[in-house]
């Protein structure tokens, strides 16, 4: 027996390289070795590879080429961010670190850890949506904080949150605001932020590579010492073909972005009605906000997620939960509980993010397989 074509609904964890990466990064793995600080012709074309990228990140975020600071992916990004200005601001009398409840580990653990080591932090919670709480926010910001994190969207449920009014807030202030685009960059424009991370995997690069943008007049503290690469603020030898692979992936993301978000969102919401029709107690988180085209995550009754996840999975159907599974007991996802989503319905979260290739057959045949799926569970 043939089994179908495998389904492939998890792109919010990492998607597929853009051709047009692979074909940038061929060479570089190939002959094209050379070392990008080296002075000699082989350091100069890999050094040349380096700078196409950054001027294709800058291009595409509308910021200077010398903004970019490149890193080992988003987690990197974000660590940079916090510790690097929390701890270059606590020489200006400022320590408070504001976060949103619903950040990605990358930040909220990084905020944790910064207070535990002297920084006052605060945590902004978020509507039954998923939005950030911009009168607490407002609340929490004052002349002695260092720096605000607010994602420009969420990687579970996909909300876009309101970074603008974040930022305009956090600048009065005379405070930095940084937002993690991580997952916003593949569908919607870059928000204006004075620090805005990136992962080159989420866009279709490689893992392992991403940036830090960083405006002009806005000083951090390196996490990384040595070679002084990236002007100082991030030493260690250039990934060469992984940023260019990124530069590659980012020009292919910008040029397609309209079209393909329309085209995906039509599918998304295709497969979300299906869902909500043919399932019985079925709740699409976030369901009131403007969220992310390709992001479909809904609580199902009665269903525990990770028996869902491996009953699809046998199925060919890739997707995820919100819950992180660690020591073995599943726990529900942070988002879910900081939008006042009961513990057990949040363990029977299942999040299904689209793709460029995502087609309508295969939305079609995965409401089939999770519709089977649920029955079965709650036979
Ligand atoms: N931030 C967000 C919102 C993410 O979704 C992720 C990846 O899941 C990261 C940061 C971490 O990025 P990376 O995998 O490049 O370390």
């Amino acid at each position: 027996m043939t089994r179908p074509d495998p389904i492939y609904l998890d792109h919010a964890a990492t998607t597929p390289l853009w051709p047009q990466a692979r074909a940038t990064m061929a060479p570089l793995l190939e002959g094209a070795f050379g070392n990008a600080s080296s002075l000699h012709a082989a350091g100069r074309d890999a050094r040349k590879a380096v700078e196409e990228a950054r001027e294709a990140v800058a291009s595409a975020a509308g910021v200077r080429p010398e903004e970019v600071v490149f890193t080992s992916g988003g987690t990197e990004a974000d660590n940079l961010a916090l510790k690097g200005i929390a701890w270059r601001a606590r020489h200006e009398g400022r320590d408070g670190i504001v976060v949103s409840a619903i950040e990605h580990h990358a930040i909220l653990d990084v905020a944790e850890w910064l207070a535990r080591n002297g920084f006052r932090l605060s945590v902004i919670q978020v509507d039954a949506d998923g939005v950030v709480d911009l009168d607490a926010l407002a609340a929490a910001v004052d002349r002695t904080t260092a720096i605000v994190s607010v994602m420009q969207a969420n990687n579970e449920v996909g909300v876009i949150q309101p970074v603008a009014s974040a930022a305009e807030i956090t600048r009065a202030a005379g405070a930095r605001f940084h937002t993690d685009a991580v997952q916003a960059a593949p569908w919607i424009p870059l928000a204006d932020a004075d620090l805005l991370s990136l992962s080159a995997h989420k866009l279709g690069g490689l893992k392992g590579v991403g940036a830090l943008l960083v405006r002009r007049g806005v000083g951090l503290e390196p996490l990384l010492h040595g070679g002084g690469q990236e002007r100082g603020i991030r030493s260690g030898t250039y990934n060469v073909a992984g940023i260019a692979g990124f530069g590659a992936a980012v020009t292919a993301t910008m040029q397609a972005q309209p079209a393909l978000s329309e085209r995906v969102r039509a599918l998304r919401d295709r497969m979300e009605g299906a869902l909500l029709e043919r399932i019985d107690g079925v709740a699409v988180n976030g369901a009131g906000a403007e969220r992310l085209p390709n992001n479909c995550n809904v609580c199902i009754d009665g269903v525990e997620a990770n028996s869902l996840l491996m009953l699809l999975d046998g199925e060919g159907v890739a997707a995820s939960s919100g819950s992180a599974c660690q020591s073995g007991a599943p726990e529900p996802s942070h988002v879910l509980l900081a939008m006042g989503v009961a513990k057990e319905r949040a363990l029977g979260a299942l999040r299904l993010t689209l793709g460029r290739d995502t087609s309508e057959d295969d939305v079609d045949r995965a409401v089939d397989v999770v519709a089977r799926a649920v029955a079965r569970l709650r036979r």
